[in-house]
């Protein structure tokens, strides 16, 4: 048996082949075509998968299920999606019953952070443990909760919605989900960049970012390679960075207790030095039994992490 998964994103759809271990049998991208309303996108995603088929010789009849990842708020239980504006979908769209209409196969929806953190869970850096968190630092701040190895949805679709986990009391910035003080305004690309103008102001350091800074050209990167060439201005907005994913981590901590803490996203390409600084915080601030042996480590998967957790959908719930 085979599954077929898709991550489906606003600028191009990834699609994969695996089997029954989660090994990528082949994969390949398709642009996504959002042009009246994305009332294309399911019909070319499966489309793409017939032609696969019949080029590399394997019958759809062997195709155990397929799962999709889909950038917006999910109902798991029932496959609605409520909206997904980089896909130009507006309003609930079962999206389940529309694809199990095309491909006559059962079909496992899920929001695209969640499927990738089930991808680092059964194939990448989670190591098929039971308890895993991912943090994805990126233009935003997404993750994951994998709980006794499910996926924790919650109530209204919002369990691991991680990004709009109060951090800031002081409420500085300004988040996209309309509250302030978000770990997103002061954990994700722009939130570092954030910081920096922040304390810039504030504290009149001088630094080696001082130009970006001034011409409102900063970026993430330079800010970590900055602080990795020993600037003490950029080292103490790390630090500031690091104290505020560290805390969010220490009360995850003591909700789901995972042995792993995977970090993924653009931010965490700062790999090791981010990781340390965290990981320092971490242990000083969480409730020792709840962090004692949890490894906080970088993701593997990069772009694969989504279409294996779909497809890891199916194998776990499709019998
Ligand atoms: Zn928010």
């Amino acid at each position: 048996m085979i599954i077929l998964a898709a991550d489906v994103g606003g600028t191009t759809c990834k699609l994969g082949v695996m089997n029954e271990a989660l090994e990528i049998l082949h994969k390949w991208e398709i642009p996504t075509n959002k042009e009246e309303e994305g009332r294309h996108i399911l019909r070319n995603i499966h489309e793409s998968f017939a032609r696969n088929a019949r080029l590399k010789g394997y019958s759809m009849e062997d195709v155990k299920g397929t799962g999709l990842g889909i950038p917006g708020p999910i109902d798991f239980d029932n496959g609605v999606v409520n909206g997904a504006i980089n896909l130009n979908w507006h309003g609930r769209k079962n999206i389940r019953e529309a694809y199990e209409q095309l491909s006559g196969k059962p079909v496992f929806v899920d929001n695209d952070a969640n499927v990738a953190s089930l991808g680092e869970q059964v194939r990448g850096a989670g190591r098929g443990s039971k308890d895993v968190v991912c943090i994805t630092l990126g233009t935003g701040v997404g993750g994951g909760i994998i709980s006794n190895h499910e996926l924790v949805h919650g109530y209204n679709g919002s369990g691991g919605e991680l990004g709009h986990f109060k951090v800031d009391f002081k409420e500085r910035f300004q988040c996209n989900c309309g509250h302030k003080g978000c770990l997103e305004t002061v954990a994700s690309a722009t939130g570092v960049v954030n910081l920096a103008h922040y304390y810039y102001k504030e504290l009149r350091f001088s630094t080696l970012i001082e130009d970006d800074l001034e011409a409102g050209t900063l970026q993430a990167k330079q800010v970590f390679d900055a602080a990795k060439a020993g600037d003490e201005f950029a080292l103490y907005i790390i630090r500031k960075v690091s104290n505020y994913i560290a805390y969010a981590l220490s009360v995850i901590s003591v909700m789901t207790n995972p042995e792993y803490i995977i970090i993924g996203g653009g931010v965490s390409k700062a790999g090791d030095f981010l990781i340390d600084h965290i990981e320092e915080r971490y242990q000083e601030m969480t409730f020792s039994p709840a962090a004692e042996g949890t490894k906080i480590v970088t993701a593997q998967l990069g772009n694969d992490a989504g279409m294996i957790g779909a497809a890891a959908l199916i194998k776990q719930y499709v019998k």
